[in-house]
């Protein structure tokens, strides 16, 4: 018998009651017991739901109250000194969300904002899991990191889900992927010397499960498919065999790619199985089973647990039954990775229409998915088998011949992009000669980065057009005095290169897609993305166009109010592509040409509108890096080049900028550079422009924008502060290419600090020009 098993389900709930449940609880309306009870609830469901779905085997441990990496920390002690009380008492779910969102009294979990008296607990670090979009927090390990069981959740979780009669297989975070995940603090030391110290907490664990009656442990090791350093390679081996002779039967997990190098080390690894994605990496397969010793069952990860899309049974039942006439038994079924990344039940979606709904699968869908690739081996002519494969054909067949999604005039269009598209008409040298005569600029000219304060007023005439209770022109007339109020401002400032503000724009990615033909929005395809911050990204189904202008009125607008120079906000393929749901069946790279031919439009009609400089935000441009860096060039290469072909259909005159939240170009200066805008706006204020450095180096030859302030505190710079910074930014690049701007878009703040962070952000222009006026 083939065994259907799941990595993981997401937590969140079909309506997010997670979220909900959490946000009360920190707002002091839901106490513990009844956050308690809502977890022990949604878990209860979630097994169940995977049960009827046909899973065998059930995870246990992928349910968190934050995150599961959190989860860790607290279960082997890690918990940073500043977060212990006097007694050093027991951890508890008060110490687990301050360790989370930083300590009390800190609104929302902003750590960088703390008050005159009350030393702020900073929260830990959040980043991204891998390449996905979710957050974890970071664990900090000191030097002499004690390791210690301190959290029962994984063991009263099992307890919970074999009292309500489940069979299951707790999850845990491999140590070496855990050690990898965390950050040495303090002392210089190699984390990796910590392992001998936290691996008898793994023999706790383990025997602690099977006096529990478990039988099964999945160890997740996603780092065996990233470029391993040797001496992690190693490690492998020595901490495995020493597992080895703790209780339980092992399964290895590993996705989000393909193990390559690693192959050989991961397949003869002492533990009793081993899950690989082939939906990431399908050319493992069938070589791992040459590789595999013959004790060891496999787990084969074919169902996308990253994506939306209905599986093409026919297709990864090929697979499953050549692995089924090798393994036998030891063919176990699954998705690629945990189903944490997909939205969580398809059948919510009351409003989405037929056929595009009969196209998708979300976390449910994808667990009856796996179960019937399983029975399809094991009872091949079962009714329900066969109906299922007959409605995947029929599916397959739909999307292979929609002309909802394949439009031949997008296609003829992209086979029609010449070399030269994707170039300015001239050289850098000579663009940026004819822009500083045209727009006619001061030195260290100043500007922000679209986005200004979203009160609740922008927000709620927003809401309230999308319902239907303002009238078109109501809103319209609404967003003109927002624009009307962002330029008076920026007037009196005295910024020299303005912006509209963005009052229309709830997302922007969102606004766009919107607009965007061959998109589609799902009503609760809601993904955790960190704590109970939930995203819905939009699903690319089809050919991508834009059937008309989607800025150009409000942009125009603005600029018909002042005389200074207005700049138009848009969002770049690569971002676009990245914060959305892709297609699968085309390739990222003719998906991002789709989007930047309908930027490049937009681009155009800007221009024609009068408009001189276009932004195009490329935030997600370093996201969307390869975890292995023999695929870095590739990725390289099809971003830039679609960045330049939605930037390059304007005359020289023409000023492109561009945006990153970020600094670390280290690695991708050339690329950068390649993009070839004539502004490059970053985010550098918090590293103290010592990230400039990638662009001295190189010698990067367009102009740059460092930011000079963080927007992500209400703290106010004063002006000496950013005078610092730019005196320190002038070292690295010569004076004549920097701008002054924030560090990013401003709408997450309020109007008072932003007016006194950007009155004092002017004055510091205002010194520097006199800086350079003294020297000359
Ligand atoms: N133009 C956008 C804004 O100002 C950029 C946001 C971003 O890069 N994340 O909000
Ligand atoms: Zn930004």
């Amino acid at each position: 018998m083939a065994l259907a098993h799941n990595l993981g389900f997401p937590r969140i709930g079909r309506d997010r009651e997670l979220k909900k449940a959490q946000e009360a609880f920190w707002k002091g309306e839901l106490d513990e017991a009844g956050l308690r009870a809502v977890g022990r609830e949604l878990r209860a469901n979630h097994w169940q739901v995977q049960k009827n779905a046909g899973i065998d085997l059930l995870p246990v441990g992928d349910f968190a109250w934050y995150d599961q990496v959190l989860t860790h920390s607290l279960t082997f002690g890690v918990i940073p000194e500043r977060f212990r009380g006097h007694d050093n008492a027991k951890p508890t779910l008060q110490t687990l969300f301050a360790m989370a969102r930083g300590a009390v009294g800190n609104k929302s979990g902003d750590s960088c904002c703390g008050g005159a008296h009350a030393q702020p607990l900073l929260a830990q670090e959040l980043t991204k899991w891998f390449d996905t979009n979710y957050h974890y927090l970071v664990p900090e390990f000191s030097a002499d990191q004690q390791f210690e069981l301190s959290w029962e959740q994984l063991f009263e979780e099992v307890e919970e889900a074999h009292a309500l009669g489940h069979a299951v297989k707790p999850v845990v975070i491999g140590p070496l992927t855990y050690l990898w995940l965390g950050k040495a603090k303090g002392s210089d030391f190699d984390k990796l010397d910590l392992v001998e110290r936290l691996l008898p907490l793994y023999g706790q664990i383990f025997r602690r499960l099977a006096a529990q009656g478990v039988e099964w442990v999945q160890i997740d090791e996603p780092i065996l498919v990233l470029d391993l350093p040797q001496a992690w390679k190693n490690a492998f081996e020595r901490v495995y065999n020493l597992l080895q002779s703790e209780p339980l039967k092992k399964l290895v997990a590993t996705y989000f790619g393909g193990l390559e190098d690693n192959l050989g080390l991961a397949s003869s690894l002492p533990v009793d199985g081993l899950h690989i994605d082939l939906v990431r990496a399908p050319e493992q397969f069938p070589s791992i089973l040459d590789r595999l010793p013959a004790y060891k069952i496999v787990s084969l990860g074919v169902v996308n647990g990253r994506n939306v899309w209905r599986c093409d049974l026919e297709k990864a039942l090929e697979v499953v039954r050549h692995a089924h006439e090798r393994l036998g038994e030891r063919l176990w079924v699954a998705p690629s990775c945990s189903l944490l990344h997909s939205p969580v039940d398809l059948e919510r979606e009351d409003k989405l229409d037929a056929e595009l709904k009969s196209w998708l699968a979300f976390a449910v869908q994808k667990c009856a998915e796996v179960a019937v690739l399983a029975r399809a081996v094991n009872q091949p002519e079962a009714p329900e088998v066969l109906a299922a494969l007959e409605l995947s054909r029929t599916v397959q067949a739909s999307r292979a011949a929609s002309p909802r999604i394949h439009k031949s005039a997008v296609q003829a269009r992209l086979a029609a992009i010449k070399p030269a598209d994707s170039q300015r008409h001239s050289a850098f040298a000579e663009r940026i000669a004819k822009q500083r005569a045209g727009l006619d600029l001061p030195d260290f000219p100043t500007t922000t980065i679209g986005s200004f304060p979203q009160t609740a007023s922008i927000r709620l005439a927003r809401q309230s057009f999308k319902q239907g209770k303002l009238s078109e022109a109501a809103y319209t007339e609404a967003m003109h005095s927002e624009i009307r109020h962002a330029v008076q401002i920026q007037e009196q400032l005295g910024l020299d290169v303005l912006v509209h503000g963005e009052a229309e724009r709830n997302d922007m990615v969102e606004y766009f897609a919107e607009q965007l033909d061959g998109y589609v929005f799902t009503r609760f395809g809601w993904v955790q993305s960190y704590g109970s911050r939930c995203v819905k990204p939009a699903v690319i189904y089809g050919d991508l166009s834009r059937p008309k202008a989607m800025t150009v009125e409000w942009i125009k607008y603005a600029q018909s109010l002042t005389g200074k120079v207005m700049k138009g906000m848009l969002t770049g393929p690569v971002t676009m592509l990245m914060w959305s749901f892709p297609r699968e069946d085309v390739s990222r790279e003719v998906q991002a040409r789709q989007l930047a031919l309908a930027i490049r439009d937009e681009v155009v009609d800007l221009e024609a509108a009068g408009i001189r400089i276009v932004q195009i935000d490329e935030a997600a441009f370093r996201e969307g890096l390869p975890l292995r860096q023999s695929a870095w060039g590739q990725y390289l290469d099809w971003a830039t080049e679609s960045f330049r072909l939605c930037a390059s259909g304007v005359r020289d005159e023409t000023q492109i900028h561009t945006h990153m939240c970020y600094s670390e170009f280290n690695d991708v200066i050339e690329s950068i550079a390649a993009m070839d805008a004539d502004v490059i706006t970053i985010e550098t204020s918090r590293s103290d422009m010592e990230l400039l450095e990638a662009f001295e180096k190189f010698e990067y030859p367009n102009e740059i924008g460092p930011g000079v302030y963080d927007i992500h505190s209400p703290r106010v710079p004063s002006k000496d502060e950013m005078v610092k910074l730019l005196r320190k930014a002038a070292r690295r690049i010569p004076a004549e290419r920097l701008w002054v701007n924030p560090d990013c878009g401003l709408k997450t703040r309020a109007w008072p600090e932003t007016e006194a962070a950007l009155v004092n952000m002017v004055a510091a222009a205002r010194e520097l020009r006199r800086d350079v006026a003294l020297l000359s």
